[in-house]
């Protein structure tokens, strides 16, 4: 068994996108991608209109304000990288703290 724990498997980026166009209004959701130094908000659907930005930039996606994905190590509420500190992660650009147990 790979996963006796049977945790529920949060939703990966392809599935909330898939969700977003098939099953939802994708009107609702907007994107957080990082474009070399700089992070960048844009629509769904605008972003998969430039086909030349590949999905595993992208670090934040929100339908309206509620976050539904955020890169494993990016801040929850910007997008930017976090840097660790003894036992709490800190936001370089927004300063969000997030503890670790
Ligand atoms: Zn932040």
């Amino acid at each position: 068994m790979k996963n006796p724990k049977k945790k529920r498997k949060k939703p990966n980026l392809d599935e909330i996108i898939s969700f977003a166009l098939y099953a939802d209004n994708s009107k609702l959701y907007s994107v957080t991608y990082r474009d070399f130094d700089t992070l960048v908000e844009t629509s769904l659907e605008n972003f998969l209109e430039k086909n030349e930005i590949p999905r595993h930039r992208i670090v934040l996606v929100k339908k309206k304000d509620k976050i539904l994905y955020v890169k494993h190590n990016c801040c929850p509420k910007c997008g930017s990288s976090l840097k660790k500190e003894n036992n709490e992660k800190i936001c370089i650009n927004c300063g969000y703290l997030i503890h670790l147990t």
